[in-house]
């Protein structure tokens, strides 16, 4: 009414959700790819993200990247993981209205970059945003993520939340803290909450 349109939206994280968290030798954790070669999407993703455009749903990508702040990659070699990422959606005609990353990190070593920022989850900074800037109506919309800082930021900004119980995530001994609405296998079983969940 009045030309005002109420949307809904999905927010993803991506390492874990979109693409396989790769093995750090260094840190003895999964974490986030550092080179293009080692971004790899799951096979489910491409259906499952089309699933959710066809169910009327907004996509907004939302990805903490701090390993430039702690000196593990390049900033380049993050672009250029983004620009993969970026082709291979393009390709499949799937949108995502924006990609909301933060790089920094309180603690890196880059000193640019290392700063307390208001973006990175589990602030509810970018959810905030696509609120004000698109019309999102964030209590008919949904965060799915693969760490409690996901499902946190959700929480905090009054979406629905899905956390994905990954293999790696769950060798994490700080993990599991968080109290998601529902817990998923990968991102093609949260999509099937998603449906049976749908109001608008
Ligand atoms: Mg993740
Ligand atoms: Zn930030």
């Amino acid at each position: 009414m009045g030309g005002s349109k109420i949307n809904k939206a999905i927010f993803l994280d991506r390492d874990g959700v979109i693409n396989k968290n790769i093995f750090n030798k260094n840190t003895g954790e999964f974490e986030s790819p550092h080179r293009v070669k080692d971004f790899k999407i799951f096979p489910w993703v491409i259906d499952s993200l089309k699933t959710l455009e066809i169910l009327g749903y907004k996509l907004f990508l939302i990805s903490n990247q701090p390993s430039y702040a702690k000196g593990k990659t390049s900033l380049k070699n993050i672009k250029d993981i983004h620009k993969k990422l970026h082709g291979i959606l393009i390709k499949n005609k799937i949108k995502f209205i924006e990609y909301f990353y933060c790089y920094h990190h309180p603690k890196g070593v880059v000193k640019k970059y290392s700063i307390k920022c208001k973006c990175r989850k589990p602030s509810p900074y970018f959810l905030n945003l696509a609120n004000k800037k698109y019309n999102i109506d964030l209590s008919n919309s949904w965060i799915v993520g693969d760490r409690d800082t996901d499902v946190e930021c959700g929480i905090k900004a009054g979406v629905k939340t899905i956390l994905i119980k990954t293999k790696e995530e769950s060798m994490n001994k700080k993990a599991g803290k968080s109290k998601p609405f529902y817990k998923a296998k990968n991102l093609k079983d949260a999509v099937k909450i998603i449906k049976k969940n749908d109001r608008l």
